[in-house]
């Protein structure tokens, strides 16, 4: 390294004497340093120092170097003592490009570049050349250009270097000014230093003013003004961005230099207090305010630069209020409605870990689990404590499962609450996945407590119900059992009286036989006696055998009349029954009457309806009761009219035979229809009837459907209307 310091390079002053050469160095040195500090960019630095070493060194080739920041490379970026011929040689000669070229920073001269002290090459340009070429070739080259030594030297402080200087000289004895260049290798590095920072400095402004111009948030700096006292009482703008003009619609022209008293009158005294402390103590703050001015919400945060000044950075967030605004209404409103739905309108959430709350819960809360809303925002721990021991587990698993399936919840449980006791929740909620995995559900608890306990009321009763049912069933089918054993009884019974019936009738009908045929004997032979046939008599045998004749009859009447009756009891005989003209029949039946009203002078008519159809009935059967009702007519009648009168009738045909007789008082009118009956009489004519007449007609209407009906009047006469229904249409 020192080898070369000493070294002297023949030039323009190699003639002059050591002091006057070094005095005339220092002032070459000291015009270079001047305008080096005229040097506004690294180029001019470059021209400069390539100038004053060329200066120096007359014979030499000097090349001076930019270094990379990192020193992996060095670039010439001026050369002397070449010219354009000799560049072309080079660089033909070395195939490389010299000037803007790069070249390696190679490591052994590293350390040398960063002294910024002198060397000497090794070996001079051959070696140097070598790099590049084969060594003949180099040596070869070295020879034709006539060059030797190499000197390097870096404009560098030490630990940066920000170039190198390369000077290669021609003759082996020209002397180098070691002390000279190493100076003003130094003068280079400070302003090329010097012009990176400025350089630096220039780029920092300029990003800083971008980023003034361009940020969103308006900014302004400003500075106090103070009253007499010495208290801050008004602000002066110093300088504004466009987004502070823009947001609050002040131009920087118009307020810059004025205060914000004058600019806004209406600014209120705590801006200035609180700006002023800011200013005073540097204190930063922060606030959100609105300005009632510019109808806007802003957010400013104020700080100090420097004592006495404050800028505020602003941003306009008067959208943002408006959304929170509308946010907190929608959420107020939320609120107030689901306050006034019965039961609890909540959200639930489930976390991944496990634990759950529930973030919102309307004021039902209360109510439904005696918890405020607040007490489980954020933990629903309380809630189901409050679920009843034996419904825990089903309401965990259903929650679990509509968590898993995401499907909705519905679950009825009970809960056990300090004031009301037991009650009987319902829970219904719809679930939905987070982006953490957990679960939110939307959904509302209802108090179904009266409903289920009414259901339980209606199972009870339904249940109660049953019961009764099946005990009366049991007590039908018993009493049904005593009725079949009593029915059976009762057909025992009629059987027994059926058969009882019939020996009767039987027996009747034998005794009337056997009566009869004595009793005709009675009377054919006391009736021959009486017409003379045996003889005449005297008037008291008269009188005595009519007397027997009469009893005779009589008797005979009375049997006739009891075989009838036994006879329709027993039922021996099916009535007949066919198309009839009862007009005629009727008609017939006064003719066989006529002479017994003639024998009374009593009046018997008989009147037809005009058009009578003929119906289906049993002939003798009316013909039967038709006689015996004008028998009657006649018996019980002395004077007047007997009327016999045939009509339709919606069922078939009325008979009615009226009289002008005796009558029948209202409490007899129920009991002539019985065996046996005879209306005692006081007023009326020895009755010498058998009481079974009307007995024996009602029977035998009864067999064919027909019915008597009777309306009569002590003294004025009675009305017997038989109505024969026509079974050819079946009414009866
Ligand atoms: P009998 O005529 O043989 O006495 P009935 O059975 O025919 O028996 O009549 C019963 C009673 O009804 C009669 O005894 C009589 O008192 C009363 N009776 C029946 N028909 C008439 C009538 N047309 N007028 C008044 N009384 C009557």
């Amino acid at each position: 390294m020192g080898s070369g310091r000493t070294k002297r390079i023949d030039g323009p002053a190699s003639a002059m004497g050591d002091a006057a050469r070094a005095a005339m160095e220092n002032a070459m040195l000291a015009d270079a340093a001047l305008a080096l500090l005229r040097c506004d960019t690294a180029e001019a630095v470059y021209a400069v120092a390539a100038d004053f070493i060329a200066q120096l060194c007359p014979d030499a080739v000097v090349i001076v170097n930019e270094a990379a920041e990192d020193l992996s490379w060095l670039a010439a970026r001026e050369v002397r003592g070449l010219d354009d011929t000799m560049f072309a040689k080079a660089a033909e000669l070395f195939g490389v490009e010299i000037v803007g070229g790069r070249w390696a920073m190679l490591p052994e001269y590293r350390d040398e570049v960063l002294s910024g002290t002198m060397s000497r090459m090794p070996g001079g340009i051959a070696e140097l050349a070598a790099r590049e070429v084969p060594r003949p070739l180099a040596e070869a080259g070295a020879r034709i250009s006539g060059m030797h030594d190499v000197y390097t030297i870096g404009i560098a402080d030490g630990q940066h270097a920000l170039g190198s200087i390369r000077i290669i000289t021609r003759t082996r004895s020209a002397a180098v000014p070691t002390h000279v260049i190493e100076s003003f290798a130094r003068h280079c590095y400070s302003a090329l230093s010097g012009i990176a920072r400025a350089r630096d400095l220039a780029e920092t402004a300029e990003r800083n003013g971008l980023l003034l111009e361009t940020m969103v948030e308006g900014l302004a700096v400003h500075e106090l003004v103070f009253d007499g006292a010495g208290r801050p009482c008004d602000y002066r703008f110093l300088s504004v961005n466009p987004a502070f003009e823009a947001m609050t619609g002040l131009r920087g022209a118009d307020i810059v230099g004025r205060t914000v008293l004058e600019v806004l009158p209406d600014t209120e005294p705590s801006w200035i207090q609180r700006y002023g402390e800011v200013a005073l103590t540097g204190v930063p703050t922060r606030f959100e305010d609105y300005s009632r001015a510019l109808d806007k919400y802003f957010e400013v945060a104020a700080y100090s630069p420097r004592r006495g000044q404050f800028a505020t950075v602003v941003a306009d967030i008067t959208e943002r209020k408006h959304t929170e605004e509308a946010l907190r209404e929608g959420h107020d409103m939320l609120v107030n409605l689901t306050d006034q739905v019965p039961g609890v309108v909540y959200t639930y959430r489930l976390y991944p870990d496990g634990s759950s709350a529930f973030p919102f819960a309307s004021f039902g809360m209360h109510d439904i689990y005696e918890y405020s809303p607040e007490e489980v925002r954020t933990d629903a721990t309380p809630v189901f404590g409050r679920v009843h021991p034996d419904d825990y587990d089903r309401v965990s698993a259903a929650i679990l499962e509509s968590a898993r399936a995401l499907e909705p919840f519905h679950c009825e449980f009970r809960v056990v609450l300090p004031r009301q006791g037991l009650r009987w929740r319902r829970s219904d909620a719809i679930p939905k996945r987070m982006e953490d995995g957990g679960t939110l559900w939307y959904g509302i608890i209802s108090d179904v407590t009266d409903r289920v306990l009414a259901q339980d009321e209606i199972v009870r009763l339904n249940t109660r119900l049953e019961e009764r049912v099946q005990e009366r069933t049991e007590e039908l089918r018993r009493s049904n059992e005593d009725l079949q054993s009593a029915n059976t009884e009762l057909a025992d019974a009629n059987a027994q009286l059926e058969e009882a019936t019939r020996a009767k009738s039987d027996f009747l009908a034998a005794m009337s036989h056997e009566l009869r045929t004595p009793l005709n004997s009675i009377i054919g032979f006391s009736g021959t006696l009486l017409q003379g046939m045996a003889g005449d008599l005297t008037l008291e045998q008269s009188r005595q055998l009519r007397m027997i004749n009469n009893s005779g009859r009589h008797l005979l009447e009375l049997i006739n009349g009891i075989l009838d009756l036994a006879k329709v009891e027993s039922a021996q005989d099916e009535p007949l029954i066919r198309e009839v003209d009862l007009g005629a029949l009727v008609r017939d039946m006064c003719e066989t009457v006529r002479p017994l009203a003639e024998a009374s002078s009593v009046d018997l008519r008989c009147e037809l309806a005009e058009g009578l159809p003929q119906i289906a009935t049993d002939g003798t059967r009316v013909g039967q009761i038709v006689l015996n009702l004008l028998g009657n007519a006649t018996k019980f009648t002395s004077e007047g009219l007997i009327r016999a009168t045939v009509s339709s009738h919606p069922s078939g045909v009325a008979i009615a035979v009226s009289d002008t007789g005796v009558g029948i008082a209202a409490e007899d009118l129920d009991r002539i229809f019985e065996d046996f009956y005879q209306v005692a009489a006081r007023d009326r004519a020895k009755n010498d009837g058998t009481g079974l007449g009307l007995a024996v007609s009602r029977r035998i209407a009864q067999s064919i459907g027909a019915r008597i009906e009777v309306v009569s009047e002590p003294g004025s006469g009675s009305t017997f209307t038989l109505i024969v229904p026509d079974r050819a249409h079946g009414d009866e």
